[in-house]
C-alpha cells in the first residue's frame, strides 16, 4: 500500500525521460505528450537550453532569501512587464498562490476605498486553484464540497454574461474586483469573446474596479500571443501566472497595472520560494526560447493543423459536438461524459485528459511540431471514433 496521500486519481504509468513532444515509461512504452503535465512543460521534454540554463544556476546559488535583491527575479519581473505592459511582479511557487496574493490586492483595494466587506465578482465554472480561497472563487461545487464555510467575500455570475455583472453592479456596492479566465481551462475551453471582454474592461474602468485575469493556464505564448487577454487586447489591472512560465519547474507571479499598481509594500506579503533564482532562470530561458524559435506563431500554425485534422478526421461522427481553442489550447467536446477516453489515448501511447466530462483538452507542448499534430490526430481520432460508436 502507497503512503501517499489519495489525492489523485493516478493511471498506472510513470514516466523516465522524454525528448521534445515524446515522453517515456518504466517499461519503454512512448507516448505523444498532448497534455504537457496541463500547460507545464511549455518547452517539452529535455531541452537543451532549459537543461544548461537550470544546471548552471544550480551550480551557482540556489536560493538565499527574499531579505536580499535576487537579480535574476528583477530580469524576469522586467522580461514580464515587457510583454504584457504590466508594471510589477510579485513571485510565488504555484497557480493558486499567485491567485491568493491576486484576491488580497483586491480585498487591499476595496479597504483603501473604504469598503469593509469587499466582493469579487468570479465566474460559473472557473478554475483558481484548492487553496481556500481559490477554492472559493472556483466556480465548481465539486472542488469546494466538504469544505465549507467557504471564504466569503465572492459573488458568482454565468461565464461572459455582461448583463448579469451590471446587474450585480446595480445591486452590490462592495464590489472592487472581476476576476476570471480569458479562456477557461478547467472549465471546458471556454472562450470570453472579444466583446464580452472589453466591455467588462469598461465596467471595471467606470466602477474603479480590478479586472483580475487568471493566465495560469492559457497564458505564456500558448494561445499564440503570450497572454489570452491580448487576443482582444484588454489590459487587466492584475494577471496572474504559473504553469507554463517555468517550463516544468515551479514558479507563478501575480502581476499588476493601473489601479492594482503600488498597493503592497514591505509586510503586505510574501512566500519564501516565491522567485527563487531557480525558478527565475527557468522562467527567463522559457520566455527567451519562445521568442527565440517563434513558438508563440507555430502554437497558431500547429493548433490549427490540429484542429483541422480532428475536423476531417471525426467528420460526420455522431456525438461530436465541438472542435474548439486558440493556439495549442484545444478542446473535442463530446455529447456524452466521456472520462474513460484518457486511459483509452494512454493505451495508444498519447497523452490526453478530460475536464468539465465531456470534453478532451489538448495543451500540446509549444515545440509541438506539424509531424506531432498529423500523429496526434493518427493516434487519437480512431480512439474518440471507436469510444463513440460504442
Ligand atoms: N488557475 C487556473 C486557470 C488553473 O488552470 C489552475 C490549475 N489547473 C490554477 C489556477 C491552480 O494552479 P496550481 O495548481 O499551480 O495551484
Amino acid at each position: 500500500m502507497s503512503h501517499l496521500m489519495n489525492t489523485y486519481a493516478r493511471l498506472p504509468v510513470a514516466f523516465t525521460h522524454g525528448d521534445g513532444a515524446w515522453i517515456h515509461d518504466e517499461a519503454g512504452k512512448r507516448y505523444l505528450d498532448a497534455l504537457s503535465g496541463i500547460a507545464v512543460s511549455t518547452l517539452g521534454h529535455n531541452h537543451p537550453r532549459l537543461v544548461k540554463a537550470i544546471a548552471e544556476q544550480a551550480g551557482r546559488v540556489l536560493h538565499t532569501s527574499n531579505v536580499y535583491r535576487i537579480p535574476l527575479q528583477e530580469r524576469l519581473a522586467d522580461r514580464l512587464a515587457a510583454l504584457s505592459g504590466m508594471d510589477e511582479v510579485f513571485f510565488s511557487n504555484s497557480g493558486c498562490e499567485a491567485n491568493e496574493a491576486a484576491i488580497k490586492l483586491a480585498r487591499f483595494h476595496g479597504h483603501r476605498k473604504g469598503i469593509e466587506l469587499p466582493t469579487i465578482i468570479v465566474m460559473e465554472n472557473a478554475f483558481h486553484g484548492r487553496t481556500l480561497a481559490t477554492l472559493s472563487a472556483t466556480g465548481n461545487r465539486k472542488v469546494q464540497a466538504g469544505f465549507e464555510p467557504l471564504v466569503s467575500g465572492f459573488v458568482r455570475v454565468p461565464y461572459k454574461d455582461i448583463d448579469a455583472i451590471r446587474s450585480v453592479a446595480e445591486h452590490n456596492h462592495n464590489v472592487v474586483a472581476v476576476m476570471l479566465e480569458m479562456i477557461q481551462g478547467e472549465g471546458g475551453i471556454n472562450i470570453a469573446d472579444d466583446r464580452f471582454q472589453r466591455e467588462l474592461r469598461e465596467i471595471c474602468d467606470q466602477r474603479g474596479w480590478l479586472l483580475i485575469c487568471d493566465e495560469v493556464q492559457c497564458g505564456v505564448g500558448r494561445t499564440g500571443q503570450w497572454f489570452g487577454w491580448q487576443h482582444a487586447g484588454v489590459q487587466p489591472d492584475v494577471m496572474t501566472l504559473a504553469k507554463g512560465l517555468g517550463s516544468g519547474v515551479p514558479i507563478g507571479a501575480c502581476l499588476t497595472a493601473g489601479l492594482a499598481k503600488g498597493l503592497f509594500g514591505p509586510g503586505n506579503h510574501g512566500s519564501t520560494f516565491g522567485g527563487n533564482p531557480l525558478a527565475c532562470a527557468a522562467g527567463l530561458t522559457t520566455l527567451e526560447v519562445i521568442e527565440s524559435d517563434g513558438l508563440m506563431a507555430n502554437a497558431e500554425e500547429v493548433g490549427a493543423a490540429i484542429r483541422k485534422g480532428f475536423a476531417e478526421a471525426l467528420a460526420g461522427v455522431p456525438g461530436v459536438v465541438d472542435i474548439r481553442g486558440r493556439g495549442l489550447m484545444l478542446g473535442i467536446e463530446l455529447d456524452r461524459p466521456c472520462g474513460v477516453l484518457v486511459g483509452k489515448a494512454l493505451e495508444a501511447g498519447v497523452l490526453i485528459n478530460v475536464t468539465a466530462e465531456r470534453v478532451v483538452r489538448l495543451l500540446p507542448p509549444l515545440i509541438f511540431s506539424k509531424d506531432d499534430a498529423q500523429a496526434l490526430v493518427s493516434l487519437l481520432a480512431p480512439v474518440v471514433r471507436d469510444f463513440l460508436a460504442q
